[in-house]
C-alpha cells in the first residue's frame, strides 16, 4: 500500500523564516531602520482580523516593522486612496497589504492599482502581475509561490512535467500557472467550465488544487506518484468533534495520500508557507527599494 509523503508547510515556513532572521538583521545594520509592512484593514471581517494579527505577529518574530491601520467599514474609498498614497510616500514603509475582501462600496481593483509596485508585496498590481505573465516575477504572488517553494523544497524534478491547475483566481490560480511555467512544466488551467475535469486530473504529474469545494478531488482522480498541493480551506460544518467546525482542503486527503508521492495536509500545508513568504516579499521590496 502506498504511502503519501506529507508536505509539511509548518516546518518549511519555519526554516524560510530562519534564513530570513539574518538578512532583516543585515538590511537593519546597513539602513539603520528595518523592513517595514503597512497592513490595511477595512472593516471588522473577524476571519481578515485574524490573518492580520498573525502576520504581524510574524513580521515582529523576525525582525520586521509591522504596522497596521484599521479603518472603520464606512471608510470611503477616497480615504482608503489616501492612506495608500500616504504609505507609497513614506520612507519606513517597503511593503503596503490591503487584506481583502474590501467591503462593497469600495472597488478593490482602483485600491490594489493605487499601490506602489515596488511596495506590493500581495502581488496582485497589474504591473508586477504583468511581469510574471512575460517570465520575469518581481513581488510573485505569496500563495502559489509559497507552493513553488514546497515543490522545489521536495526535490521532485519539474521540468518537462505535466502540471494541472484547478482554479484561475487572480491570487492564486494564475499567478500558481505562470510559476509552474517558468519552472519549465507543460501547464494546463482548469475552471468551473473546464470538461472532465477527472481526466484531466489523471494526466497530472503536479496537480495544485485552488477551488474552495470541500473534497471536490477524488483519490481515482489522481496520477499514481502524483504531488499533490491543496490550496482549499474550507470549514465543514460543526458536529460533536469539533464545535467549530473542521478545516479541509479541495482534496479528500485520506483517498489521496494513498496513491499520490507527496501531498500537503489542510491545516498545516499552503497555509503557513503564504506567510512566509508575505515576510519574504517584504524583505525583497525594502531590499530592492533601498538598492542592495
Ligand atoms: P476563488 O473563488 O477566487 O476562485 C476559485 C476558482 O475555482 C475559480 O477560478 C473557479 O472557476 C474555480 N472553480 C469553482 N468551481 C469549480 C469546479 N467545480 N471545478 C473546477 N474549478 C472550479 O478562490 P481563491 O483562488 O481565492 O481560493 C481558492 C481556495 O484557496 C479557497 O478555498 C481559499 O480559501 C483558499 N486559499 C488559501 C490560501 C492559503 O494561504 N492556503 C490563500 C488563498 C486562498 P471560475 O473562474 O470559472 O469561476
Amino acid at each position: 500500500e502506498n504511502e503519501a509523503r506529507i508536505i509539511d508547510g509548518r516546518s518549511a515556513a519555519a526554516a524560510l523564516c530562519e534564513d530570513l532572521k539574518p538578512r532583516v538583521a543585515g538590511f537593519r545594520a546597513r539602513h539603520g531602520h528595518a523592513p517595514g509592512l503597512a497592513v490595511i484593514l477595512v472593516g471588522s471581517d473577524p476571519a481578515s482580523a485574524i490573518y492580520v494579527r498573525r502576520k504581524g505577529e510574524q513580521c515582529r518574530a523576525i525582525g520586521i516593522a509591522s504596522t497596521q491601520h484599521t479603518l472603520p467599514a464606512e471608510t470611503s474609498e477616497q480615504d482608503v486612496l489616501d492612506l495608500v498614497a500616504r504609505l507609497n510616500d513614506s520612507a519606513e514603509v517597503h511593503g503596503i497589504l490591503v487584506q481583502l475582501p474590501l467591503p462593497p462600496h469600495i472597488d478593490t481593483r482602483r485600491v490594489l492599482a493605487a499601490v506602489s509596485p515596488a511596495k506590493d508585496v500581495d502581488g496582485f498590481h497589474v504591473t508586477n502581475a504583468g511581469w510574471l505573465a512575460i517570465g520575469k516575477p518581481t513581488l510573485a504572488p505569496c500563495t502559489p509561490w509559497g507552493c513553488i517553494r514546497l515543490l522545489r523544497a521536495l526535490g521532485v524534478p519539474l521540468r518537462g512535467k505535466r502540471a494541472l491547475v484547478v482554479g484561475r483566481s487572480v491570487i492564486v490560480g494564475r499567478p500558481m500557472a505562470q510559476l509552474l511555467l517558468i519552472e519549465d512544466c507543460t501547464v494546463t488551467i482548469a475552471h468551473r467550465h473546464s470538461e472532465n475535469l477527472a481526466d484531466l486530473c489523471r494526466e497530472a504529474d503536479i496537480l495544485v488544487v485552488a477551488v474552495g469545494i470541500p473534497g471536490l478531488i477524488r483519490g481515482d482522480w489522481i496520477k499514481p506518484g502524483a504531488v499533490v498541493i491543496d490550496v482549499g480551506i474550507n470549514r465543514l460544518p460543526p458536529d460533536d468533534a469539533t464545535p467549530k467546525g473542521r478545516i479541509v482542503g479541495d482534496v479528500v486527503f485520506d483517498e489521496a495520500s494513498a496513491v499520490a508521492r507527496a501531498i500537503t495536509p489542510v491545516p498545516g500545508g499552503v497555509g503557513p508557507m503564504t506567510i512566509a513568504c508575505l515576510l519574504e516579499n517584504t524583505l525583497r521590496a525594502a531590499e530592492m527599494i533601498a538598492g542592495d
